[in-house]
Protein backbone atom coordinates (compact mmCIF):
# COMPACT_ATOMS: atom_id res chain seq x y z
CA UNK A 1 0.00 0.00 0.00
CA UNK A 2 1.15 3.67 -1.24
CA UNK A 3 0.77 5.85 1.75
CA UNK A 4 1.81 9.27 -0.05
CA UNK A 5 1.23 10.84 -3.43
CA UNK A 6 3.80 11.21 -5.70
CA UNK A 7 4.96 8.21 -4.22
CA UNK A 8 6.04 7.13 -8.39
CA UNK A 9 8.48 9.05 -10.61
CA UNK A 10 6.34 11.75 -12.71
CA UNK A 11 6.50 15.11 -14.07
CA UNK A 12 5.92 17.67 -11.43
CA UNK A 13 7.49 20.75 -13.56
CA UNK A 14 8.04 22.05 -17.23
CA UNK A 15 11.61 21.77 -17.98
CA UNK A 16 13.09 25.26 -18.60
CA UNK A 17 12.76 25.93 -22.20
CA UNK A 18 13.30 28.93 -24.60
CA UNK A 19 11.42 31.83 -24.86
CA UNK A 20 11.25 32.79 -21.19
CA UNK A 21 9.33 31.63 -18.23
CA UNK A 22 5.88 29.20 -18.46
CA UNK A 23 3.78 27.64 -16.31
CA UNK A 24 0.91 25.17 -17.85
CA UNK A 25 -2.07 25.07 -16.75
CA UNK A 26 -4.18 21.70 -16.08
CA UNK A 27 -8.05 21.05 -15.15
CA UNK A 28 -8.76 17.98 -13.54
CA UNK A 29 -12.03 15.77 -13.65
CA UNK A 30 -14.08 16.98 -16.80
CA UNK A 31 -15.91 16.70 -19.41
CA UNK A 32 -18.64 17.99 -17.07
CA UNK A 33 -21.52 19.84 -19.07
CA UNK A 34 -22.35 21.76 -15.81
CA UNK A 35 -18.73 23.11 -15.42
CA UNK A 36 -16.44 22.53 -18.80
CA UNK A 37 -18.20 25.32 -21.21
CA UNK A 38 -17.67 28.09 -18.29
CA UNK A 39 -13.98 27.41 -18.17
CA UNK A 40 -13.06 26.78 -21.51
CA UNK A 41 -15.61 30.19 -22.05
CA UNK A 42 -13.11 32.23 -19.49
CA UNK A 43 -9.94 30.48 -20.74
CA UNK A 44 -10.84 32.44 -24.13
CA UNK A 45 -11.60 35.23 -22.78
CA UNK A 46 -8.30 35.59 -20.63
CA UNK A 47 -6.50 34.02 -24.20
CA UNK A 48 -5.03 30.93 -22.48
CA UNK A 49 -4.94 27.46 -23.63
CA UNK A 50 -4.39 24.78 -21.34
CA UNK A 51 -4.36 21.06 -20.66
CA UNK A 52 -7.55 18.85 -19.80
CA UNK A 53 -6.88 15.46 -17.45
CA UNK A 54 -10.07 13.77 -18.72
CA UNK A 55 -12.45 10.70 -17.15
CA UNK A 56 -13.10 7.69 -19.19
CA UNK A 57 -16.65 7.67 -17.69
CA UNK A 58 -17.35 11.25 -18.39
CA UNK A 59 -15.74 11.63 -21.96
CA UNK A 60 -18.20 8.35 -23.10
CA UNK A 61 -21.23 10.74 -22.20
CA UNK A 62 -19.77 13.92 -22.63
CA UNK A 63 -17.34 13.55 -25.54
CA UNK A 64 -18.63 16.73 -27.19
CA UNK A 65 -17.13 19.11 -24.69
CA UNK A 66 -13.99 17.56 -24.85
CA UNK A 67 -13.82 17.78 -28.49
CA UNK A 68 -14.75 21.07 -28.37
CA UNK A 69 -12.16 22.12 -26.26
CA UNK A 70 -9.50 20.41 -28.59
CA UNK A 71 -10.88 22.78 -31.37
CA UNK A 72 -10.56 25.47 -29.08
CA UNK A 73 -6.75 24.85 -29.08
CA UNK A 74 -6.19 22.77 -25.80
CA UNK A 75 -4.52 19.89 -25.25
CA UNK A 76 -6.55 16.49 -23.95
CA UNK A 77 -4.72 13.76 -21.41
CA UNK A 78 -5.88 11.31 -19.62
CA UNK A 79 -7.52 10.92 -15.50
CA UNK A 80 -8.28 7.06 -15.99
CA UNK A 81 -11.77 5.91 -16.53
CA UNK A 82 -13.40 6.18 -13.24
CA UNK A 83 -11.74 7.67 -10.99
CA UNK A 84 -10.87 5.64 -8.37
CA UNK A 85 -8.37 5.20 -5.59
CA UNK A 86 -5.50 2.98 -7.37
CA UNK A 87 -4.08 1.26 -4.04
CA UNK A 88 -7.54 0.33 -2.93
CA UNK A 89 -8.06 -1.49 -6.43
CA UNK A 90 -6.53 -5.27 -7.23
CA UNK A 91 -3.67 -5.03 -9.48
CA UNK A 92 -5.71 -6.73 -12.26
CA UNK A 93 -8.52 -3.64 -11.69
CA UNK A 94 -5.96 -0.84 -11.74
CA UNK A 95 -4.39 -2.20 -14.79
CA UNK A 96 -7.91 -2.31 -16.36
CA UNK A 97 -8.75 0.98 -14.66
CA UNK A 98 -5.79 2.94 -16.59
CA UNK A 99 -6.49 0.79 -19.79
CA UNK A 100 -10.30 1.51 -20.04
CA UNK A 101 -9.65 5.00 -19.67
CA UNK A 102 -7.04 4.78 -23.04
CA UNK A 103 -10.00 2.94 -24.94
CA UNK A 104 -12.81 5.65 -23.80
CA UNK A 105 -10.16 8.03 -25.02
CA UNK A 106 -9.30 6.50 -28.23
CA UNK A 107 -13.12 6.10 -28.97
CA UNK A 108 -14.23 9.96 -27.86
CA UNK A 109 -10.97 12.04 -29.47
CA UNK A 110 -9.80 9.31 -31.80
CA UNK A 111 -6.13 9.37 -31.11
CA UNK A 112 -4.53 7.83 -28.00
CA UNK A 113 -3.49 9.96 -24.85
CA UNK A 114 0.32 10.43 -23.86
CA UNK A 115 -0.36 12.09 -20.74
CA UNK A 116 -1.52 10.60 -17.43
CA UNK A 117 -2.58 12.15 -14.32
CA UNK A 118 -3.79 9.80 -11.21
CA UNK A 119 -6.80 10.52 -9.47
CA UNK A 120 -6.02 12.29 -6.16
CA UNK A 121 -2.32 12.23 -7.27
CA UNK A 122 -1.90 8.31 -6.41
CA UNK A 123 -1.05 5.27 -7.86
CA UNK A 124 -0.31 1.44 -7.32
CA UNK A 125 2.34 -0.31 -8.43
CA UNK A 126 0.04 -1.69 -11.30
CA UNK A 127 -1.28 1.18 -12.00
CA UNK A 128 2.05 2.65 -12.82
CA UNK A 129 3.21 -0.61 -14.53
CA UNK A 130 0.01 -0.85 -16.64
CA UNK A 131 1.31 3.59 -17.58
CA UNK A 132 4.51 2.67 -18.84
CA UNK A 133 3.60 -0.37 -21.10
CA UNK A 134 0.46 2.01 -22.98
CA UNK A 135 2.87 4.80 -23.15
CA UNK A 136 1.46 6.98 -20.91
CA UNK A 137 4.04 9.70 -19.28
CA UNK A 138 2.94 10.34 -15.29
CA UNK A 139 2.25 14.40 -14.61
CA UNK A 140 1.57 15.41 -11.42
CA UNK A 141 1.11 19.22 -10.19
CA UNK A 142 3.42 21.60 -8.64
CA UNK A 143 0.64 23.93 -7.58
CA UNK A 144 -3.09 23.80 -7.06
CA UNK A 145 -5.74 26.12 -6.07
CA UNK A 146 -7.46 23.98 -3.27
CA UNK A 147 -10.73 24.25 -6.00
CA UNK A 148 -11.85 20.31 -4.73
CA UNK A 149 -13.05 22.34 -1.54
CA UNK A 150 -15.97 25.31 -1.24
CA UNK A 151 -14.11 28.31 -1.64
CA UNK A 152 -14.35 30.99 -3.41
CA UNK A 153 -12.48 32.20 -6.78
CA UNK A 154 -9.50 34.40 -4.97
CA UNK A 155 -8.77 31.91 -2.51
CA UNK A 156 -8.34 29.66 -5.75
CA UNK A 157 -6.67 32.07 -7.48
CA UNK A 158 -4.31 32.91 -4.49
CA UNK A 159 -3.34 29.88 -3.70
CA UNK A 160 -2.72 28.75 -7.56
CA UNK A 161 -0.51 31.91 -7.31
CA UNK A 162 1.24 31.87 -4.22
CA UNK A 163 4.73 30.87 -5.26
CA UNK A 164 3.90 30.99 -8.56
CA UNK A 165 7.28 30.95 -11.50
CA UNK A 166 8.61 29.93 -14.12
CA UNK A 167 8.09 25.84 -15.22
CA UNK A 168 5.37 24.99 -12.29
CA UNK A 169 2.20 23.08 -13.70
CA UNK A 170 -0.68 24.40 -11.83
CA UNK A 171 -3.93 22.00 -11.01
CA UNK A 172 -7.78 23.15 -11.41
CA UNK A 173 -10.71 21.50 -11.57
CA UNK A 174 -13.19 21.69 -14.33
CA UNK A 175 -15.81 19.50 -12.36
CA UNK A 176 -17.47 19.17 -8.90
CA UNK A 177 -18.17 15.19 -9.58
CA UNK A 178 -15.13 13.83 -7.62
CA UNK A 179 -15.26 16.89 -4.91
CA UNK A 180 -16.78 17.93 -1.69
CA UNK A 181 -18.10 21.16 -3.48
CA UNK A 182 -21.39 21.61 -4.64
CA UNK A 183 -20.71 24.06 -7.32
CA UNK A 184 -17.04 24.09 -9.63
CA UNK A 185 -17.89 27.88 -10.89
CA UNK A 186 -15.79 29.51 -8.73
CA UNK A 187 -12.55 27.62 -10.72
CA UNK A 188 -13.79 29.75 -14.04
CA UNK A 189 -14.28 32.97 -11.82
CA UNK A 190 -10.61 32.09 -10.33
CA UNK A 191 -9.55 32.16 -13.99
CA UNK A 192 -8.70 35.91 -14.69
CA UNK A 193 -6.94 36.56 -11.62
CA UNK A 194 -4.38 33.86 -12.37
CA UNK A 195 -4.09 35.43 -15.70
CA UNK A 196 -3.28 38.80 -14.71
CA UNK A 197 -0.94 37.31 -12.22
CA UNK A 198 0.55 35.09 -14.20
CA UNK A 199 0.97 38.47 -17.09
CA UNK A 200 2.06 40.52 -14.05
CA UNK A 201 5.51 38.40 -13.04
CA UNK A 202 5.96 37.65 -17.21
CA UNK A 203 5.06 33.92 -17.14
CA UNK A 204 3.29 32.63 -19.94
CA UNK A 205 0.67 30.24 -19.38
CA UNK A 206 -0.62 26.98 -21.38
CA UNK A 207 -1.27 23.43 -22.04
CA UNK A 208 1.62 21.20 -21.14
CA UNK A 209 2.50 19.97 -24.51
CA UNK A 210 5.01 17.25 -24.92
CA UNK A 211 6.57 16.52 -21.29
CA UNK A 212 9.00 13.55 -20.71
CA UNK A 213 9.55 12.36 -17.58
CA UNK A 214 13.40 12.82 -16.33
CA UNK A 215 13.45 11.02 -13.17
ZN1 LIG B 1 -9.39 14.06 -10.21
Amino acid sequence: MLESWRAMPGVERLPAGEGGPRAALTFDDGPDPDATPGVLDALDRAGLRATFFVVGEQLEQHWAIARNARSRGHQLALHGYAHPHHEQLSPAAARDEVARGVGAFEAAVGERPTLFRPPYGRFSEASYEACGKLGLTPVYWSAWGLDWEAIGPDRIADLACRDLAGGMILALHDSARYADRESPESTAAALPEIAARAAELGIAIGPLGKVAQTA
